[in-house]
C-alpha cells in the first residue's frame, strides 16, 4: 500500500510544473510542508512491518530529495524567465571586445590644441580639396612658384592655367584656412588650423604623400614680432618641458616677412649634443613669421591698421621629437603592436 503511495508520487512529483514563483512554493507546501503528502507518508510507516522498515525508508527519503530538488529547478527556470531576458548571463566576462587607444598623433596634435586654447586661440577648419585661389594665390605665391607644379602638389584638375579657382587640388598646407577666416572675419584674429596635408613626395622613412600640421595665425592692431616670439617659447616650453630654449634662424616663406625657422634645446642632450640632435643641442621644431602685408591685404584686411604673426608646425615632426619614432610610415601602417604603444600616453 505505501509503496504504490510512493510509486505514484514519484510519477507526480517528475511532472511538476510551474508557471512562477509562487507555483513552486505551492508544490512546496502540497508535498513538504508539515502537512505535506510526502510529509504524511511518516504517518503511515509507523504501521510497516519492521523488516520491511528498511527499503520502504530509504523510498521515502528517495522521494523527498527527489522533489526537493525538482522545485529548486522549478525555482530557478521562473527566476530567470521572470528576469527578462534568458540571453542575459551574468557570468560572462565584461566588455569581451577590446577597447582601441589614441593613435599617437592624435594624442600629440590633442595636447597641441590644448595648449595654444589656453592662450586664446580657438580652431579653425576648412576643406582638404582646395583652389590655387585660397592654397597659393592669396598666400602671395609668385605666379610660377614651384609649388604650383604637378610634381609638388596633387591636382584633382587644372583645366584653366590662369583661373586660379579652376584650379583643384589637395591642400599642400594648411594656410587654406587662415585664407578663409580672413575673408570672412575682421580682426582680431587668433585661430589655430589643424588638419591633414599632401605633398607630391616619394614615401620614405622621412617623407609621405600626406602629413598632419597646425597652422596658427594671429591678427590685431601692433602685433609684434616680440608677441611671436613669446607665444613661441610658452609652447615649446608647455610641450618639451620648462627648461626647453628657442632659437629663431632667419628662413623664407611667401606669407610671412620676416621669417624664422624656429629651434628648441635638443631634450635628450639639455643641449649638450648627442647623436639626435646631430651633436649640435638644437632640433628644428617649426616655421613661422610676420604675415606679409600683402597677404593681408589679398585677404581683405587692411595692413596700414594691423599686423600679425603666423607659424606652422608638423604633427608628425613634433610626435617624433617627443616619442622618437624613427620611420614616418609607422603612423599610416595600422600596425597594432606600434599602436599599443601608447595605450597609456593621454
Ligand atoms: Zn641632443
Amino acid at each position: 500500500m505505501i509503496l504504490e503511495k510512493i510509486e505514484a508520487l514519484k510519477v507526480e512529483v517528475a511532472n511538476m510544473t510551474a508557471k512562477n514563483a509562487s507555483e513552486a512554493d505551492e508544490l512546496y507546501v502540497k508535498h513538504l510542508s508539515k502537512k505535506g503528502d510526502i510529509t504524511l507518508l511518516m504517518q503511515d510507516f509507523r504501521n510497516v512491518p519492521a523488516d520491511q522498515k528498511k527499503e520502504v525508508g530509504m523510498k521515502i527519503n528517495e522521494l523527498k530529495q527527489m522533489c526537493i530538488a525538482r522545485i529548486n529547478e522549478l525555482k530557478e527556470q521562473t527566476e530567470v524567465q521572470e528576469s527578462g531576458d534568458e540571453a542575459i548571463d551574468l557570468t560572462r566576462t565584461a566588455y569581451p571586445i577590446e577597447l582601441g587607444s589614441r593613435h599617437p598623433l592624435t594624442i600629440v596634435k590633442n595636447e597641441i590644441i590644448d595648449i595654444f586654447q589656453r592662450m586664446g586661440f580657438t580652431l579653425a577648419d576648412g576643406p582638404e580639396v582646395e583652389d590655387d585661389l585660397h592654397v597659393f594665390t592669396k598666400m602671395n605665391f609668385a605666379a610660377d612658384h614651384p609649388a604650383r607644379d604637378m610634381q609638388d602638389t596633387f591636382f584633382v584638375e587644372q583645366s584653366k592655367l590662369n583661373d586660379v579657382t579652376k584650379n583643384i587640388l589637395l591642400r599642400s598646407h594648411t594656410s587654406s584656412v587662415q585664407a578663409r577666416v580672413m575673408d570672412a572675419s575682421q580682426p582680431p584674429i587668433r585661430v589655430i588650423c589643424p588638419g591633414r596635408v599632401f605633398r607630391n613626395e616619394a614615401i620614405t622613412a622621412r617623407a609621405h604623400c600626406f602629413f598632419h600640421q597646425i597652422e596658427g595665425l594671429y591678427i590685431d592692431k601692433n602685433v609684434s614680432f616680440t608677441d611671436l616670439k613669446q607665444v613661441m617659447l610658452t609652447f615649446a616650453r608647455e610641450m618639451f618641458g620648462p627648461e626647453t630654449s628657442i632659437r629663431l634662424r632667419p628662413s623664407y616663406f611667401p606669407f610671412t616677412e620676416p621669417s624664422a625657422e624656429m629651434d628648441i634645446s635638443c631634450h635628450i642632450c639639455g643641449g649638450k649634443g648627442c647623436g639626435f640632435c646631430k651633436h649640435t643641442g638644437w632640433v628644428e621644431i617649426l616655421g613661422c613669421g610676420m604675415v606679409d602685408p600683402n597677404v593681408l591685404e589679398l585677404c581683405g584686411i587692411d595692413s596700414t591698421k594691423y599686423s600679425g604673426y603666423a607659424f606652422g608646425l608638423g604633427v608628425e615632426r613634433i610626435t617624433n621629437l617627443k616619442y622618437q619614432v624613427s620611420d614616418l610610415r609607422m603612423f599610416s601602417e595600422n600596425y597594432t603592436p606600434f599602436l599599443k604603444e601608447f595605450e597609456n600616453a593621454y
